[in-house]
């Protein structure tokens, strides 16, 4: 197989081949499901895999965790956050030193953050870090969280679902229940700081309280912009535009705006319980609780069960390599119980799924991060097979994890993987599995691409680098540094 060939085709995956192990007697041998796997959807500490079809060869401790895997069905106390001398292990001392003399300008500054929830969700996730990172290096920082009742949440999640473009009948009504629960927070909330960062258009509105003699207002918008609905759109730019500044994402999720624009990746933290380094023996047992044979290759996505993030094209894949390796693959997601459509995909996957005992499914908890954390360090291929995609923090967590990553070439995935050094960007079902196969079979240039990715995330997807970019903005709105360009 040639490493610059053309991108995937069934046939060149059989002309190339070495044959590896064939599954196809030992599939003659598989039971029929017995029990549909939609008897599991909603349950979100159940296996999804319990009832699946047996293979005769696999040793029994496989046979029996794979039907009834070992999930963590408590909630774990929540971590204390790290202190930043923790992170000098990870990105070095000089650094350190360079974020501690950026904010050395700043201190005494005071910021608030608002967003709409305290928990769940990726905002809350980063906040949950930055905020005490920014209060260590003497920048007291306030998070506020706007409260509403569901009338104002439906509205809200209408506007973010029509922002990314989707459909959506905006009413003079709707535009009614955001002015007056936006008018609600104004009044509830003081606005005393030096710095505004308001995250996404849920709190967007606040803006109204910017006074012309102190403090600035960053509006952070962590979604994709590019193709809004015009309607909601138009409501929402003239708020916008009131901004000092505004951050988006990726490149190609921003628009036209009159305020200037920032380009913060989005973060990963490398001392969280998803991504910290974990002891192999951690590894091995959390793959003998999910009945994962570590002694054969294991393919890996990671993701809610959701058409976009195309778990189905997955088994396709994996189906054509696995004519050639004999390989497993895992695909975990969960937050089936609250999504009714999550639990008809995950119902698809299981269909497509029921005839190869090597292909493990997970339905997990959302408390499950050690776990994911293990599931991806005991991969020897992590993909990310999305065919929309914001920016794709699953795939920056197989890269800090120096894994070769396959991933669609959508969303901010670009960003992340530079096609065959840092990972490999695919286009279709095969073309996802010769990239797979190919890494399996060449296991120096998987290597290498793991440590290239790895690399990569390091210099720009980190939170410390994302906490530079917040003391740099930050001194460059209080006139503290003076560029010549934007960020
Ligand atoms: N994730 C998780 N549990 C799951 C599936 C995903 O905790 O069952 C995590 C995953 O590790 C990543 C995030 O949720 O940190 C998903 O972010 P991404 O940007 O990849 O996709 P999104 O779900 O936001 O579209």
């Amino acid at each position: 197989m040639k490493e610059k060939g053309p991108e995937g085709k069934t046939a060149v995956l059989e002309k190339n081949g070495k044959a590896g192990e064939s599954t196809q007697e030992r599939q003659k041998k598989m039971k029929v499901a017995e029990k549909p796997a939609s008897q599991n959807a909603g349950q979100p500490a159940t296996a999804v895999s319990e009832g699946r079809s047996r293979q005769a060869d696999l040793p029994a401790r496989f046979i029996e965790r794979r039907m009834r895997p070992r999930i963590n069905t408590q909630q774990p106390p929540p971590q204390a956050p790290p202190r930043l001398e923790d992170y000098e292990a990870i990105i070095g001392k000089p650094e350190l030193d360079e974020i501690r003399f950026l904010a050395r300008h700043l201190r005494g500054k005071t910021v608030k953050m608002v967003n709409s929830t305290a928990v769940g969700g990726g905002v809350a996730e980063i906040l949950n870090r930055l905020i005490p990172l920014l209060t260590e290096l003497e920048i007291p920082t306030r998070w506020d969280v706007i409260t509403g009742g569901n009338d104002f949440f439906e509205v809200t999640k209408g506007f973010h679902n029509a922002l990314q473009g989707g459909e959506y009948n905006l009413t003079q009504q709707i535009k009614d229940i955001f002015m007056s629960y936006s008018e609600q927070n104004r009044q509830r909330m003081e606005f005393a700081e030096d710095l505004f960062v308001i995250h996404d258009p849920q709190p967007l509105e606040l803006v109204r309280s910017k006074s012309q003699k102190r403090g600035k207002w960053v509006w952070r918008c962590h979604i994709d912009l590019s193709n809004p609905h015009p309607g909601v759109w138009d409501f929402l730019k003239p708020m916008v535009e009131q901004y000092d500044a505004t951050i988006f994402s990726a490149p190609a999720f921003t628009r036209q705006i009159a305020s200037p624009q920032y380009l913060f990746y989005p973060s990963i933290d490398p001392l969280s319980e998803k991504n910290k380094d974990l002891p192999e023996e951690y590894v091995n047992k959390v793959c003998d609780d999910f009945g994962i044979d570590r002694s054969r290759p294991v393919i890996t996505q990671i993701s809610r069960f959701d058409r976009l993030k195309d778990p189905v094209g997955v088994v396709e894949s994996y189906k054509l390599v696995k004519k050639y390796v004999d390989c497993q693959l895992v695909l975990a997601g969960g937050g089936v119980s609250d999504d009714p459509e999550g639990a008809v995909v995950l119902q698809e996957v299981m269909e497509a799924a029921s005839e190869d005992p090597d292909i493990i499914v997970l339905n997990l908890p959302p408390w499950s991060a050690l776990e994911i954390n293990a599931l991806q360090r005991a991969s020897t291929v992590i993909v990310q097979k999305s065919l929309k995609e914001g920016f794709g923090l699953t795939v920056t967590e197989g890269l800090w994890k120096e894994k070769p990553v396959v991933a669609g070439a959508v969303g901010g995935i670009p960003t992340q993987i530079v096609h065959k050094l840092t990972g490999v960007l695919v286009h279709s079902v095969e073309g996802c599995a010769y990239q797979i196969r190919y890494l399996l079979t060449h296991p120096e240039f998987a290597t290498q691409l793991g440590k290239n990715g790895k690399e990569h995330a390091k210099e720009n997807f980190l939170i410390t680098v994302n906490l530079k970019r917040w003391l740099l903005l930050f001194q460059v709105l209080l006139g503290i540094a003076k560029p010549n360009t934007a960020l």
